[in-house]
């Protein structure tokens, strides 16, 4: 290891890998680090990616792709189901193939990749991050850098030894339980990706996932705000699902985490530094999917990170069109999410299922967003106050 790099990169997930990736193709000199032994394990993932945005960073790769799912469907808790095409092309990848993929092309551009290999510190000069004090096979170093990237996921120090405030309120960071079932075969669509909702006898402010990695196999999980967690655990919700669903089945992997879905946290620079991915609080505020935002949210930051470099200037101020960047693509999107989840969490399980039932009758497939909006407001007009804040929001209406 060197003494000094142009960028320190902290967590090889997917939002660091990206952005080693693209700070490495700019010709930088590149350091990726990542405190567990080996990358990508243990997943906390239910793996369910979109193709358009790991294309941008790496050849699809059979070896880390596990299904194709065609659609999405949301489904009741008294059965009706609601079958919506994905924005993009959905993949369910296996994590801990695939984020080592992705580390292994940011070292095809040119990084360098360290595993056991602590943060622990920052190293400043004066008000701008100039290092990180790292802990590497037991032992202490001191390594310089022009700029540090903060993609240390959701229990990130690195933003917070920054001065950033990270910590999301109780309610907006999701607790999640997940066991990747196997002995589906028969009773699993393996072409499509489901969400469970139901306030009171599935996930209260959350949801229930079952995204199939093959005919056989599927990711089950489950979400719930950190509030509710003490009540009745993540965990348990998981084992009335799967009782109910999936009795008898086989459990290969269990998984737990936390995800914050507050949408992104206001300031995402300081002086020599720049926070990515959930880090960032970059995860979808209402699926808390965020492997491809926070691998749109680090190369976002690189578009804005490698000219301040080149310029010699990352301070705050030269690296603040990284958040304006983000606000301008993902903003208006992270709100309209952030509000349709308070508005589900907000309705009782008996309204949702009539909800679902409405939208199960509507050619979905052939109508806007805007006009299901107003084809479900004209037979639960209860909600057009709740829909007010999804109507500023501006985003319903394109
Ligand atoms: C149960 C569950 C299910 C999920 N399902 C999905 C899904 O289906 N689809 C989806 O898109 N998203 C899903 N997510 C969210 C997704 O996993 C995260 O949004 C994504 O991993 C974020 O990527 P990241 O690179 O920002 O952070 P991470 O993937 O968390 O990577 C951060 C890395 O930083 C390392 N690190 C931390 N501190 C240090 C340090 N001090 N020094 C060095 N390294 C450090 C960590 O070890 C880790 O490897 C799920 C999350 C959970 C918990």
């Amino acid at each position: 290891m060197k003494s000094a790099y142009d960028i320190i990169v902290v967590g090889a997930g997917p939002a660091g890998s990206a952005a080693a990736i693209r700070a490495a193709q700019a010709g930088l000199d590149v350091l990726l680090i990542e405190k567990r032994q080996e990358i990508g394990v243990p997943v906390r993932c239910g793996e369910a990616t979109d193709i358009e945005t790991t294309e941008r960073f790496v050849d699809l790769d059979p070896r880390w792709i596990n299904n194709h799912v065609e659609t999405y469907a949301i489904c009741s808790a008294s059965g009706d189901v609601v079958s919506v095409p994905p924005s993009g092309d959905t993949i369910i990848v296996d994590r801990k193939v695939f984020d080592e993929a992705l580390a292994a092309q940011a070292v095809r551009e040119g990084a360098e990749v360290r595993v056991n290999t602590a943060a622990v510190d920052l190293i400043w000069n004066g008000d701008t991050v100039a290092g990180v004090r790292l802990q590497s096979f037991g032992k202490s170093h001191n390594v310089r850098a022009r700029l540090v990237v903060a993609a240390d996921g959701v229990e990130s120090l690195v933003a917070r030894w920054a001065g950033l405030k990270t910590v999301p309120a109780m309610n907006d960071f999701f607790v999640g339980a997940q066991y990747t079932l196997a002995g589906l075969r028969g009773r699993l669509d393996p072409s499509r990706c489901e969400y469970h909702v139901g306030q009171e006898t599935i996930a209260p402010g959350g949801y229930v996932w079952v995204f199939p990695k093959s005919d056989e196999k599927a990711n089950v999980g489950v979400v719930i705000p950190g509030g509710r967690n003490r009540e009745t655990s993540a965990t348990e919700w998981l084992d009335r699902f799967v009782t109910r669903h999936f009795e008898g089945a086989s459990v290969l992997s269990v998984v737990s985490g936390g995800i914050p879905v507050t949408g992104a946290i206001k300031q995402m620079v300081v002086n020599g530094l720049v926070v990515v991915g959930d880090a960032a609080h970059q995860a979808d505020p209402l699926t808390a999917g965020g492997i491809s935002l926070g691998m749109m949210g680090a190369e976002l930051a690189m578009e804005t990170a490698i000219p301040a470099l080149a310029r010699g200037d990352v301070s705050t101020r030269a690296l603040h069109p990284y958040e304006e960047a983000w606000r301008a693509r993902f903003g208006q999107m992270h709100t309209a999410l952030l509000a349709i989840r308070k508005i589900i969490t907000r309705m009782s399980q008996r309204d949702f299922d009539a909800l679902v039932r409405t939208a199960a009758g509507l050619p979905l497939a052939t109508m806007s967003l805007g006009e299901i909006l107003l084809a479900v407001l004209s037979r639960h007009p209860a909600l057009l106050l709740e829909a007010r804040t999804l109507i500023t929001t501006g985003l319903v209406l394109k």
